[in-house]
């Protein structure tokens, strides 16, 4: 299980706060916050002991979990198997659009054969996947309709 992710914006702009205070406001481990202050965290200067701007404790958060996001490169999706982004397999790939204008893109693995999926603004599909042939599914039906048995059924047969 990956640990549990923080919320930065529980963290107050205009308060500081102490190691346990900062442990207790985000519910992570008192080691954690000295973690963090490893990795680049500052505390206020010259207290002792240390006190942690809220601002900045918010700003260190929020740019840490950006940083950490890995993009893929264009032509390739992430596979959670690999653990590294991966080209679709044949070069297929389908696009299951959902709300207004994001969707699924839905691919193979190369290397391992696992589903891979990616979401993608359907503007976008041929920048992040360029030079490949993009299948585009119909939406599937909402929650709701998917009660019926039959996959033909919004089209009664009389
Ligand atoms: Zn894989």
């Amino acid at each position: 299980m990956p640990a549990r992710r923080v919320n930065p914006y529980r963290v107050k702009l205009h308060r500081s706060y102490s190691v346990p205070e900062l442990a207790d406001c985000l519910g992570v481990h008192k080691n954690t916050v000295r973690h963090w202050q490893r990795d680049g965290l500052t505390a206020i200067d010259g207290i002792r002991p240390a006190l942690f701007a809220g601002s900045a404790t918010r700003t260190f958060l929020l740019t840490r979990q950006t940083s950490r996001k890995r993009p893929c490169p264009p032509g390739t999706i992430y596979c959670f198997k690999c653990r590294a982004p991966q080209p679709p397999a044949l070069g297929m790939v389908e696009f299951i659009p959902g709300i207004a204008t994001t969707g699924n893109l839905m691919a193979l693995c190369d290397a391992c054969g696992t589903p891979m999926h990616r979401r993608a603004n359907a503007a976008k599909i041929g920048t992040i996947m360029p030079g490949l042939a993009v299948q585009i599914r119909q939406a599937p039906p909402r929650l709701l309709e998917r009660a019926c048995p039959s996959l033909n059924c919004d089209k009664p047969k009389d």
